[in-house]
């Protein structure tokens, strides 16, 4: 049987914060005197006990190397490692757990599209389309395999709140375009972008489509085959889960269609001096000994936030960004940057009068053990086109409680009046 370390206790209807806010122990800190608000979660979510228990578990109770031993602890560690592909697929709902291959993150799920898939398919006059929402994760990458193939980039401009120009999408569509990739949620500025509408376009002039869910997975319910996106990529550490574990969705025939990644042990079927074969989907694209802990705590992390359940999620998130932009708006000289319609729980601002910098209001808040996130959020190119060098960003999740909304719009009152 396989090894499960991660019981998935029902939560009580409605949702008890309180017990919720329990079940993880980074929340009880204090620091500078005070109780810790982490509204820094589209940079990292914090870990519930149940993730790190069977993280904990997984290396005092199981661990060995994967694949490779005959021996029963090397067996039930494999086993633990396809489960939590298993869930991973589950909760894509991909047609196959082949179809989810491990990666570090969303970061490394990208530039495995870029480089294999890329390369083996990106000509001359080939064009890419990406948006101005877009993180460098989803930009650099597709720069550097244009370099190599000589196809080049388009781009998708938004409009003043911070929504793609879909009327400009489809005028960029045409028979030259072979990829469209776009975030699902924007992390600096919350958008929710309208991702089925646009596979079904970019489906239409025979393109394929990449979303990068790094910000959605925590934040709703992912199908990647109602989307039909043709890949999907996402990171564990937005998600409850480990760094270092990420994921990168991929419909099977284009899998085995593409090229490996990188070359190593696990990723082969015959290895000689003249001639190498490879293994099939996953392994082929999982090189080396995998982050075989990460993937059990990502499993722990999915069943965990499944349990809870994605309607109570979005009621929380929503009421939390509602009162955020209702506080924040109120405040004179803050400028909240991205007033999209169908924004997930981000809300992101500069202050120009008084002219403070966001780097400042950082350290102010940090004094008040208020943890918000300040820079260009690897989005220069949208700062650019927000006119901006960076903004502040709150961003929730389901822990956050109204309270810490009312204690950071409090500070900035506070923080502003001091400069005034
Ligand atoms: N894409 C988006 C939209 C992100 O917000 C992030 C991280 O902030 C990334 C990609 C990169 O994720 P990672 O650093 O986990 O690879």
């Amino acid at each position: 049987m396989t090894p499960r370390l991660s019981p998935t206790p029902a939560l009580s209807v409605p949702l008890d914060h309180g017990a919720l806010r329990d079940q993880f122990p980074i929340l009880a800190t204090q620091l500078h005197g005070r109780p810790l608000a982490y509204l820094d979660n589209a940079a990292s979510t914090q870990q519930p006990r149940e993730v790190i228990q069977a993280v904990s578990a997984y290396h005092q109770q199981y661990h060995a190397n994967i694949h490779r031993g005959v021996y029963e602890l090397s067996r039930n560690a494999t086993r633990m490692h396809d489960y939590a592909r298993e869930v991973v697929a589950h909760f894509l709902h991909a047609a196959e757990p082949a179809e989810c291959l491990f990666t570090r993150g969303t970061t490394e799920s990208i530039n495995l599209v870029a480089a294999t898939w890329g390369r083996a398919n990106l000509r001359p006059g080939d064009e890419i389309i990406l948006t101005e929402l877009e993180h460098h994760s989803n930009i650099v990458p597709w720069q550097m395999v244009c370099a190599e193939t000589g196809a080049c980039i388009r781009v998708i401009p938004i409009n003043d709140d911070g929504e793609l120009d879909l009327a400009a999408y489809h005028r960029l569509l045409c028979s030259r375009t072979r990829l469209v990739a776009v975030n699902h949620v924007s992390n600096a500025l919350g958008t929710v972008n309208p991702v089925r509408e646009m596979i079904v376009d970019a489906h239409a002039v025979g393109a394929l489509a990449l979303i990068d869910g790094a910000q959605w997975v925590a934040h709703g319910p992912t199908d990647v085959q109602a989307l039909d996106a043709d890949f999907y990529a996402f990171s564990g550490h937005k998600l409850y889960g480990p760094t270092g574990i990420g994921v990168l969705y991929g419909k099977r025939s284009l899998l085995e269609a593409m090229p490996p990644y990188q070359g190593g042990g696990d990723m082969i079927e015959r290895v000689t001096f003249a001639q190498t074969s490879y293994a099939q989907i996953p392994n082929r694209f999982e090189a080396g000994t995998p982050h075989i802990a990460g993937a059990v705590g990502l499993a722990a992390a999915i069943d965990w936030l499944e349990a809870i359940g994605f309607e109570r999620v979005a009621e929380h998130e929503q009421g939390l960004l509602k009162r955020a932009t209702e506080r924040l708006g109120n405040i004179r000289g803050l400028d909240i940057k991205g007033t999209a319609r169908n924004k997930a729980g981000v809300i992101s601002w500069v202050i120009s009068d008084p002219p403070l910098g966001t780097l400042d209001i950082g350290m102010q808040l940090d004094l008040r053990s208020i943890c918000i996130r300040t820079g260009h959020h690897c989005c220069q190119p949208l700062m650019d086109r927000l006119g901006v060098s960076s903004t502040a960003r709150a961003s929730f999740a389901l822990y956050n409680q109204l309270a810490e909304v009312e204690r950071l719009a409090d500070a900035l009152e506070e923080i502003i009046t001091a400069v005034r």
